[in-house]
C-alpha cells in the first residue's frame, strides 16, 4: 500500500523531532497533500492509526490538507488554480499553461507538541540550605 509507506516516514520523521522534547506528547501532525501525489486522505488516515498503534505517537490526530494545482501561465503572468491537468490551461487568458506551482506536495506541515509545564521539582533538587543562624555578635549590642 503507496499510503502506508509514506504515513510510515512520517512517522519515523515525527518521531524524531518528538524525541528532542522529552516529556513531550505529539497531538497532531498536520500534512500538505497536493492534489496531483495520487494520494487518498482515507487511506493515509486509516494507515496513520495502525501506524502509529504502540508508538509514542499513539493517539495524536493526522491532519490533511489538500493542496490545489496552481499553475503559471507564461503568456499572462497569472497564477491559477486549476480543476484537474487534464485541461492544462490558463482560466485567466486561456492560453496552455504547463507550468506546475503547486499540488505535488507531500509534505510535513506542521507538528502540534504538548509539552509537559516546567514542573517544579520538590524536594530532591532543591539545594537544602541551612537556615541561617544570626551570628553571634557581642551579645548586648543591637538588639531591635
Ligand atoms: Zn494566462
Amino acid at each position: 500500500m503507496h499510503e502506508l509507506s509514506i504515513v510510515e516516514s512520517v512517522v519515523d520523521a515525527v518521531t524524531e523531532t518528538a524525541a528532542k522534547y522529552p516529556g513531550a506528547t505529539v497531538k497532531s501532525v498536520k500534512l500538505r497533500v497536493g492534489v496531483l501525489a495520487s494520494v487518498v486522505k482515507e487511506s493515509l488516515e486509516f494507515c496513520w492509526e495502525l501506524a502509529t498503534v504502540g508508538t509514542p505517537l499513539a493517539g495524536a490526530a493526522l491532519v490533511v490538507n489538500s493542496v490545489p494545482i496552481v499553475v503559471h501561465c507564461a503568456a499572462c503572468g497569472h497564477d491559477s488554480e486549476i480543476e484537474g491537468v487534464q485541461s492544462l490551461r490558463c482560466p485567466n487568458c486561456g492560453e496552455l499553461a504547463a507550468d506546475l506551482r503547486q499540488g505535488r506536495e507531500l509534505e510535513i506541515e506542521s507538528i502540534e507538541i504538548d509539552e509537559p509545564e516546567e514542573q517544579q521539582v520538590s524536594g530532591l533538587a532543591s539545594p537544602r540550605v541551612c537556615p541561617e543562624r544570626p551570628t553571634p555578635v557581642n551579645s548586648s549590642q543591637e538588639t531591635k
